[in-house]
């Protein structure tokens, strides 16, 4: 049913609506029509003869059909196809010269409608003009004046003018409709490509709707071979870091073809080192009207000055932290020297006691920093040997117990006697020793730090809970990127950087484990490592 009325409606368009109405179709569907019209004629009791003004129509019309297919109208100056319709009221008016009559008025609807649809007002004109004296008054001039002629011949004017009238207002109509709807793509599309961000539009199938002129830069970076229009092809688009290509199941149109939304992922494109770009990709899905996934729009913004900075910031970390790390080592290593001496004044050891501290906290800050700068690069160097956890838990707790006592909070430790995994024991120690010194940190006098350890699912798991200030809901999500500190900690003016959870996060990612955390605002924290005991 619904393909009938497709194929009705494209006939239809051809007929009259196309941009131009189409010559061979209106002219064929008039001849058909006229042709009928004779034969009921015939068929009705009036017969024709050869030599009748009928029939000499018949042969106007077929030689306006011959002359319709024939000559290339496409080229001529369109009054010449108003020609054709004209030509056809001829033919009809000599069909109506005929004792018998005939559709010759309905029929002359025909051509008013394409003299109307083409030539609007004007051609609307010309069927008054043509239907009154070509068709209309020539018949009741060789018919003689009778009541069913005379009226024919008012209405079959009016009827065929007032069908062309009809069409040049809908057509105006609609033009009008179009212009405002032309209008309005094109301030879209002038919006869309003055964005400095790119934005490409896919449909269910991953099949490229749309793009702005900004993605299609990117897009010859990223396929300078050319690009199929289907999402998830390889091309020059590589991870965060720019060294590894993206296999299709990484792509961003892929994913987001598939239905999946996301935020900030980073990739490059481009194999020149010089001209390719860094971007950051976010995926929105939407609906059709029924609620089903209909596709999906991305937006490429371009990050690559950002990216480098990271970077340049990065090394300069990097080798600044490693320049002071040297000339630290030496200090706090004498420092320890010194105060290990029985020989010297109460207040000098006092004071060396304030240097040793405060370059401890420099000695660990410029550590954190230097390997902040190295899991960016993505060399985080883990030496796995069979380490004992429990071990590991129970010097860190008693690391941090001075500093519990100090603070009036008891601190807590459940473990096995041994707990041995297959790990990097001085990282796994940096994470523990975090953990229990945030856990102390973070917590007000008088409140608890629970640390226990123990396996689940032939994984290790470590479980820091503290009933401290507290981590909100939207800090908690920040809490593993670097440098992050939420409110609260700087509103207590506690001492740190934010560089211990990232550290720790990529540790633990570099072991194949997970860390997780539960927490909130005014009860409590949960840190929770699990790592597998292979490694
Ligand atoms: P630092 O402690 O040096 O600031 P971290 O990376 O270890 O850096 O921690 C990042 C932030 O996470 C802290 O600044 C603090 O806001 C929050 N945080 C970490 N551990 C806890 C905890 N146990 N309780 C409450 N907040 C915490």
């Amino acid at each position: 049913m619904t393909r009938l009325g497709d194929r009705v409606a494209v006939l239809h368009r051809r007929l009259l609506f196309a941009e131009e109405p189409d010559p061979v179709m209106v002219q064929t569907v008039f001849g058909a029509l006229f042709l009928t019209d004779l034969l009921l004629r015939a068929a009705g009791g009036s017969p024709l003869a050869l030599g009748s003004w009928p029939v000499a129509g018949l042969g106007l019309v077929i030689a306006v059909s011959a002359a319709a297919a024939l000559v290339p109208w496409r080229a001529a100056a369109p009054w010449v196809v108003g020609a054709l319709p004209v030509a056809d009221i001829v033919a009809l008016g000599c069909s109506r010269m005929d004792a018998g009559g005939g559709a010759t008025g309905t029929l002359a609807v025909v051509p008013a409608l394409w003299l109307g649809r083409q030539f609007g007002r004007r051609g609307a004109l010309v069927v008054f003009l043509a239907t009154t004296f070509l068709l209309a008054v020539p018949g009741l001039l060789y018919l003689g004046v009778t009541g069913a002629n005379l009226t024919r011949t008012v209405l079959i004017p009016l009827v065929a003018t007032w069908a062309a009238l009809a069409i040049s207002y809908a057509v105006d109509r609609v033009r009008a409709g179009i212009e405002v709807i032309e209008h309005q793509r094109r301030v879209s599309q002038a919006i869309f490509d003055t964005v400095d961000v790119g934005l490409l539009l896919l449909d269910r199938d991953g099949t490229y709707q749309g793009m702005n002129r900004r993605h299609a830069e990117f897009m010859r970076l990223a396929f300078p071979d050319g690009h199929q229009g289907r999402s998830g092809q390889l091309g020059a688009v590589y991870d965060a870091t720019g060294t590894r290509e993206l296999d299709t199941e990484e792509m961003p149109t892929h994913r987001a073809s598939r239905g999946e939304e996301f935020e900030d992922v980073r990739i490059w494109v481009g194999r020149d080192p010089l001209t390719r770009r860094a971007l950051s990709v976010s995926a929105r899905r939407f609906e059709d009207d029924a609620g089903a996934r209909a596709g999906a729009s991305l937006a490429y913004k371009d990050v690559t000055d950002y990216m480098r900075a990271l970077r340049v910031k990065d090394e300069f970390v990097a080798s600044v932290s490693h320049e002071l790390r040297t000339p630290l080592t030496s200090i706090v290593g004498y420092v320890q020297i010194l105060l290990e001496r029985d020989d010297l004044p109460a207040d000098v050891v006092a004071q060396l006691e304030v240097v040793a501290r405060n370059s401890g906290r420099l000695h660990r800050l410029v550590a954190d920093l230097l390997e902040t700068a190295r899991t960016d690069h993505g060399s985080l160097p883990v030496v796995r040997q069979p380490t004992d956890l429990a071990a590991i838990v129970r010097e860190c707790v008693e690391a941090a117990e001075p500093a519990a006592q100090r603070r009036g909070i008891e601190l807590a430790h459940e473990a096995p006697r041994t707990l041995v995994l297959l790990a990097d024991a001085e990282r796994l120690r940096q994470v523990v020793d975090n953990l229990v010194s945030n856990g102390v940190k973070y917590t007000q006098a008088g409140g608890r730090v629970q640390v226990t350890l123990g396996i689940d699912a032939n994984r290790a798991e470590l479980c820091v809970a503290d009933t401290g200030l507290g981590i909100a809901a939207a800090d908690r999500e920040r809490l593993f990127t670097r440098f992050f500190r939420s409110r609260h900690a700087e509103e207590h003016s506690i001492q740190g950087v934010g560089l211990g959870l990232s550290i720790a996060k990529s540790i633990v990612d570099s072991h194949g484990g997970r860390i997780e955390v539960e927490s909130e605002l005014g009860t409590g924290s949960v840190f929770r490592v699990r790592l597998p005991l292979g490694g």
